[in-house]
């Protein structure tokens, strides 16, 4: 049977990505709406190429602009309730939330209370309530898939085995583009510098989030709820050739590992296509040729990141949602050039100490950490 899904996100990396990856897949899978923020002719351009019945713009203000776009029959859609209608549509078996930041929650929410299986590439949004998005899919019997290369590596590595058998979970890591940086030379990055990533090619938000290291942190969290398994368990290898995406440790002491091109559609078809593993076409690795692999432990004196995702890992609570507030603003501050690369920690380290926690929060709880804790940043 075709699978039928919603991308959300779909003008962004991954949402290109994953209209490449169904394109490829030749009628396996269904594209029954896309949504992205302002680029309404692209919009159309995927409803076009993907037969795509509804399409979301974000303002409400656009939308007739996007339906005189649309080719006959398609129906635009807006804002946060267009979305959450497209998500929860009967015509949807599963959502891929590829939206940056924390605007796909309720959509994603929604989605899982109708029963779709959800593909998520937004580790925001399970950074700010994993616990409650994993609760709600337990409750409501539907699968979260992970698009994450990282996560995808994980999930693949611990198919068949049970959480008693693993010993800690290894999420490797590029180092982003300082990895090997001066620090005086850090002081002075760039947007620019910072989005020369040397292994992946990405959107913006996250190629800079790899350079602070805040993606890793992001990741620590991410596979906290996704895998299940105590923060303390979660190791950070760095891998500079982003060729092996990740490793699961079991008790007896061997590792698993998944390795590929570094090549977003991998992870993103996996998810799509789980649990069947198909020839999609893309490029193969060639072990030989690449000749060797290096690892090597991260600098945490010089990334805090990785501390900050343990902090807030062992602390719990809103304390998750505050950091990635912290850091969304604490991004759109540096890529507006108003702030030093290394002032971005700092104003996540702050607002990090200055958030009260709340633990065991509710939604409510979580989206008034969130908007607290931008606040609090702004200020830092
Ligand atoms: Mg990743």
């Amino acid at each position: 049977m075709r699978k039928r899904i919603a991308i959300l996100g779909s003008t962004g990396s991954v949402g290109e990505n994953a209209v490449d990856v169904v394109t490829r897949l030749c009628g396996r899978i269904e594209v029954r709406g896309v949504a992205g923020r302002s680029q309404l002719k692209r919009l159309a351009e995927q409803c076009r190429e993907l037969h795509c019945p509804v399409a979301v713009c974000a303002d409400p203000a656009k939308t007739s602009e996007l339906q005189a776009l649309l080719p006959p029959g398609a129906k635009a859609l807006c804002g946060q309730d267009g979305l959450v209608e497209l998500a929860t549509s009967p015509e949807v078996d599963m959502v891929l939330c590829a939206i940056v930041g924390t605007a796909g929650l309720i959509p994603v929410i929604e989605a899982i209370k109708a029963g779709k299986d959800i593909a998520i590439a937004s580790k925001e949004i399970l950074v700010m309530a994993g616990g409650l998005i994993m609760g709600l899919a337990k409750r409501h019997h539907v699968k979260v898939l992970p698009v994450d290369s990282e996560h995808s590596a994980i999930f693949q590595c611990l198919e068949g085995k049970k959480n008693a058998e693993v010993e800690r979970l290894l999420l490797t890591a590029s180092g982003g583009a300082f990895r090997a940086c001066h620090p005086d030379k850090l002081a002075r990055a760039t947007f620019a510098d910072a989005l020369a990533h040397p292994t992946w090619n990405m959107g913006p938000k996250v190629t800079v989030d790899s350079a602070t290291m805040m993606n890793k942190a992001l990741e620590m969290i991410e596979a906290r709820w996704l895998f299940d398994i105590p923060g303390g368990r979660i190791h950070v290898l760095i891998h500079p050739q982003s060729i092996v995406h990740s490793l699961v440790e079991f008790v007896d002491g061997t590792l698993l590992a998944q390795l590929s091109v570094p090549d977003m559609r991998f992870p993103i078809q996996y998810a799509l296509t789980w649990p069947e593993k198909v020839a999609g076409g893309m490029e193969r690795l060639d072990l030989a040729k690449l000749g060797s692999l290096t690892f090597e432990e991260p600098d945490r004196e010089r990334f805090p990141a990785i501390d900050f995702a343990y902090e807030a890992m062992r602390v719990g609570g809103t304390l998750p949602a505050a950091m990635n507030a912290a850091n969304e603003v604490a991004f759109e501050r540096f890529r507006e050039g108003l702030i030093p690369f290394p002032r971005i920690w700092d104003i996540i380290a702050k607002t990090m100490h200055a958030h009260p926690p709340i633990l065991e929060p509710s939604l409510t709880d979580i989206l008034a950490a969130d908007q607290e804790a931008r606040d609090l940043a702004a200020r830092f």
